[in-house]
């Protein structure tokens, strides 16, 4: 059997990115991460077309630990954010300087964001088992024991949890997960406008659903398009002309001119609640602890901030206590309430702006116009877009 300080189930980006900052902060740490895709694969299920919107918060706390790098190309600057409501005359503009940032937050391209991080796990010499996963689980007084399906054997004083939102560890270790499904999916799709984006992001409510353009390089956007199932399967089939001349009409010229799209993938949304963060010798992190709408672009903004609160349990605790009652517990205080704030939150915009009704879009555009008036009701949307605590 192999002995490590911690054991990670799950490599994507919240157990990779939690491995590499474990390791930084604690150099002489053991560290294992269990991955059941090799990272290069196509359709890698962490690793994929997406591109995150990090929060200027979170951009902040990796780049303090060296994992961000303001230059890379798959990273481009947020400088203002520009909200509006299909329909209806609201709108509002959430700008980088009102703020006195030099960006609101970064959008980063997962595909090589995710080979980077990889690249992290060898160059720090974390172990990684992959393709692995674990076959059986069993939770001893002192640690937790794990046989993977390749035959081999590992223990580790605490194990992190981190294989995503249908997370096979949480069911054997039996925590419930309480999931709802959204009527809507998000069809996800990097597409090249005629217009330079000068870091301009759009977030826009239509009748079907909200859609976000995140501004990257080579003057592409990442678009994610929320809308009902039927329509996402006659969007995802249908001919580029055909997407583009759908996209113009349901977003408007405000980008310019929809030029070309790339694959397009589409992805089912749940809000998903577990029943507990933790358990004996386990934490649970990034979306296997909750799943959201992405709406407000906050999932990974959210799983960092579980990795941020971990890693600084590990910091004040003696490596002995690791994975203690005493250490799951003040971890699982560390988290709660945020992750509790953050879902109920998204999933009130979610069903806010779902709604046709007139009264509410009356609310939503007076809301939009107001907050464009105003600066200081701007403030709580931009902190929270920004990743700071309201
Ligand atoms: C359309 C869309 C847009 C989004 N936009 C944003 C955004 O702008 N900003 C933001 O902050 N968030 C955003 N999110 C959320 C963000 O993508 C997720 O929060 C994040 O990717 C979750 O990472 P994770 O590592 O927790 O889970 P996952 O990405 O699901 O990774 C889980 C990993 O575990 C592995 N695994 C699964 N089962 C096993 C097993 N049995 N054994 C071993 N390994 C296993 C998988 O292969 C995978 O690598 C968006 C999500 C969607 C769907």
């Amino acid at each position: 059997m192999q002995h490590f300080d911690v054991l990670i189930v799950g490599g994507g980006m919240a157990g990779a990115t939690a491995a590499v900052t474990i390791k930084k902060q604690q150099p002489d740490s053991r560290i294992a991460v269990i991955e059941a895709f090799e990272p290069k694969t196509a359709h890698h299920p962490s690793f994929d077309d997406r591109s995150l919107a990090l929060a200027e918060q979170s951009v902040s706390y990796l780049r303090a630990l060296g994992l961000f790098d303001p230059n890379w190309d798959f990273a481009e600057p947020i400088t203002q954010v520009h909200v509006s409501d299909r329909g209806h005359f609201g709108k509002a503009t959430i700008t980088h300087d009102e703020f006195a940032v030099n960006a609101l937050g970064y959008v980063v391209e997962v595909n090589p964001y995710g080979a980077y991080l990889h690249q992290q796990l060898s160059k720090l010499d974390i172990a990684l088992y992959c393709p692995a996963k674990i076959a059986k689980l069993t939770q001893q007084q002192a640690q937790v024991e794990v046989l993977l399906d390749n035959g081999e054997s590992l223990s580790g004083k605490l194990l992190v949890v981190a294989d995503g939102a249908q997370s096979p560890t949480r069911s054997k270790l039996n925590i419930g997960f309480d999931s709802v499904a959204y009527t809507q999916g998000a069809l996800i799709a990097n597409v090249q406008i005629s217009d330079k984006h000068h870091g301009q992001a759009f977030e826009r409510f239509t009748e079907h659903g909200p859609m976000a353009l995140l501004p990257m390089s080579s003057n592409r956007y990442s678009l994610v398009w929320c809308m009902p199932e039927q329509a996402l399967t006659s969007l995802s089939e249908c001919e580029e002309s055909e997407f583009l001349t759908r996209l113009q009409a349901a977003f408007g010229y405000r980008a310019g001119m929809f030029e070309r799209v790339g694959r397009r993938t589409s992805y089912p949304l749940v809000l998903g609640r577990v029943e507990q963060l933790v358990h004996h010798r386990c934490v649970l992190i990034g979306n296997a602890a909750h799943a959201i709408h992405p709406i407000a672009g906050q999932g990974f903004n959210l799983g960092l901030r579980d990795i941020q609160a971990l890693a600084e349990q590990l910091q004040k605790t003696d490596r002995q206590e690791w994975g203690s009652h005493g250490f799951t517990h003040g971890y699982k205080i560390a988290r709660e309430s945020d992750i509790h704030r953050v879902m109920t939150l998204t999933d009130a915009l979610v069903r806010l702006f779902s709604n046709d009704s007139r009264i509410l879009a009356l609310g939503r555009s007076c809301g939009l116009l107001s907050m464009s008036l105003f600066s200081q009701l701007k403030a709580p949307l931009a902190r929270q877009l920004m990743g700071r605590t309201l």
